[in-house]
């Protein structure tokens, strides 16, 4: 006999839970591709994509999942043999880097660390040494969901400017967008992507691309481009052309309810909300860790992302842990992968999530320890409730301050 049935709750890092509304959105039926409501919902939505990237940049919408927003992004501004620049801080950088290798870009990746920020001094030494201007494009994730590590994108902006070098700077946000501020214009991003399925509340299978007019002006020299992903053919006017194609149009139904939903909450909103049940999961975090066997893999307090915790675990499989929450509580943790693969869980809280869920998922987690004798500090839940009626409280008095 197990608590676990119920509403199921899905806290793994993607693809994230879905609003009833926005899966509501898409039963319905197909349209006509050519005329009429598809071109006026996806003239909508590639304006709106620009609200959540932050831009005034162009947009692109793919019928595709994160890897294709990766594969759109370097073929559209890079040449085979170009020579290209990983920030590591993970595992995504590095796939994102795999991709292009493939493609025929030279790729070399700056090392980093699993359990902190890419460090903008490194990057900057890299580019003063690179005197040619030889490397095109420096390739960095926002948050790392492996590693759940949030990078400092304005910072890297100003260590490359103050090397003085001319490379695009390219940065995925497909973990941050929507969970955390992203400012392309204000912060340089000169190429940023993004997909549906984790901050956006959407199901997976859309890829979104901002490009500005620095990408655009590379873009003119790319020598990797191929149809499906070119921004050129993209821009002609006929509707089909913008997906190449028949345009993913339930998933586009999809969208238009989440960013609505989005929208309606307000985008800073939305930012402030996964920032206090951040901190309420590492308040948990953190009390659990004074057991020993549970801690952070990000270090540094202000390098922990607002959209997912990975939690190392010592001398017991992860996996037990997980399977508990899962079958006995209903709740779906993140398994670690890459490095943290048989060393961590993962904590998503990130997308279409409030207190309830987040608490529910800690509170998942903190059964487990107990039922399963594995050492941990006692009260991380109310470590959590602490955090969050001290955050909470805070908003509402700003608000009152205000009104
Ligand atoms: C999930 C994720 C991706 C890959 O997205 P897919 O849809 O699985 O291809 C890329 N980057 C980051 C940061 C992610 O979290």
């Amino acid at each position: 006999m197990t608590v676990a049935n119920g509403r199921a709750l899905l806290a793994i890092p993607g693809p994230t839970n879905i609003p009833d509304r926005v899966l509501q959105a898409m039963i319905r039926p197909a349209e006509e591709i050519y005329t009429g409501a598809m071109v006026d919902l996806t003239d909508g939505l590639l304006n709106d994509l620009r609200r959540v990237f932050r831009t005034k940049a162009r947009t692109y919408i793919y019928a595709a999942n994160g890897h294709g927003g990766w594969e759109a992004a370097i073929s559209n501004v890079l040449s085979r043999g170009d020579k290209v620049l990983v920030l590591a801080s993970g595992r995504f950088a590095i796939g994102w880097g795999e991709m292009a290798r493939f493609m025929g870009a030279d790729v070399e990746v700056l090392e980093g660390s699993w359990r902190g920020s890419v460090d903008p001094a490194a990057v900057e030494d890299r580019l003063r040494r690179d005197t040619q201007h030889a490397i095109k494009a420096v390739l960095m994730v926002q948050i790392d969901t492996a590693s759940g590590v949030v990078n400092d994108v304005a910072a890297v902006r100003k260590a490359i400017d103050a090397a003085g070098h001319p490379a695009l700077y390219m940065v995925d946000g497909v973990a941050s967008v929507a969970c955390m501020p992203f400012e392309m214009d204000a912060w340089g991003v000169d190429v940023a992507m993004s997909a549906s399925q984790k901050g956006l509340m959407t199901p997976p299978g859309l890829a979104f691309v901002a490009a500005n007019d620095k990408a655009h002006a590379a873009h003119e020299r790319a020598g990797m481009k191929t149809l499906y992903w070119d921004w050129t053919a993209r821009q002609q006017p006929p509707h089909y052309m913008k997906y190449c194609g028949t345009p993913p149009e339930h998933h586009l139904f999809a969208l238009r309810a989440a960013l609505d939903m989005i929208f309606e909450e307000g985008l800073e909103a939305v930012w402030r909300r996964h920032a206090l049940l951040a901190q309420a999961t590492h308040a948990a975090v953190g009390r659990w860790a004074e057991g020993q066997v549970l801690g952070f893999n990000v270090t540094e307090p202000g390098q922990r992302a607002a959209s997912v915790t990975p939690v190392l675990v010592q001398g017991v499989a992860p996996t037990r842990i997980a399977e508990f929450t899962e079958k006995v509580c209903g709740v779906t943790l993140g398994s670690g992968i890459g490095e943290l693969a048989d060393k961590a869980f993962r904590i998503a809280h990130m997308g279409h999530v409030n207190a309830a869920m987040v608490i529910g998922a800690l509170g998942a987690i903190e059964t487990a320890l107990k039922a399963l004798d594995i050492p941990h500090g006692a009260g991380g839940v109310d470590a959590a409730v602490a955090a969050l009626a001290a955050g909470t409280g805070a908003v509402q008095r700003e608000a009152a301050a205000a009104s």
